[in-house]
């Protein structure tokens, strides 16, 4: 089941997200629901505070080759146990805010941990556009935006922005 995305400003997506405790059945459909809404989007992340629920859970999928077969991820839990100093600049984007894009300087390599959707501890190392990808939706958990790296003003703008697209959706 596709959910509907909160749209910045909202209170939901500046709060720091609790982890799970357990992985039940019923957080497996939410993840598979929420892969369903990322596709949908599209777009290739998804964290839970992103459709109201406020677990420590994120979706990915950064595989854009056409032809092959895709890569979700499903992540409870995520953790940057360590970053590259090396750095890493990415035009980014996100589902809350839409159509708003800016560049972002992030590690270039992350390693992470994480509960699998079968409770099993994974740790990878991660690149390029997964990279930024993985640390933007951990952010999220930490009621942290891509628009926070950017300077004052420009966050006021896209700010402004949304608000407006708020009002407008709201009208319809
Ligand atoms: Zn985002």
């Amino acid at each position: 089941m596709k959910h509907s995305i909160l749209i910045h400003p909202d209170p939901r997506l500046k709060k720091v997200c609790a982890s799970v405790a357990d992985l039940s059945d019923k957080l497996r459909v939410l993840a598979d629901d929420m892969l369903e809404t990322m596709y949908g989007a599209p777009g290739i992340g998804l964290a839970a505070p992103q459709i109201g629920v406020m677990d420590r859970l994120i979706v990915l999928d950064c595989e854009k080759e056409e032809g092959v077969a895709p890569k979700p991820l499903v992540m409870f839990n995520p953790e940057i146990i360590s970053s590259s100093d090396e750095t890493n600049v990415y035009e980014e984007g996100c589902l809350s805010i839409p159509d708003q894009y800016a560049e972002v300087t992030r590690p270039r390599d992350v390693e992470v941990q994480w509960l699998d959707r079968d409770g099993n501890l994974q740790r990878q190392t991660f690149d390029g556009l997964w990279a930024t990808c993985v640390q933007h939706e951990i952010d999220h958990l930490d009621g942290k935006l891509f628009i926070d790296y950017l300077k004052p003003l420009k966050r006021q703008m896209i700010t402004r922005k949304m608000q407006k697209l708020k009002r407008e959706l709201a009208r319809d």
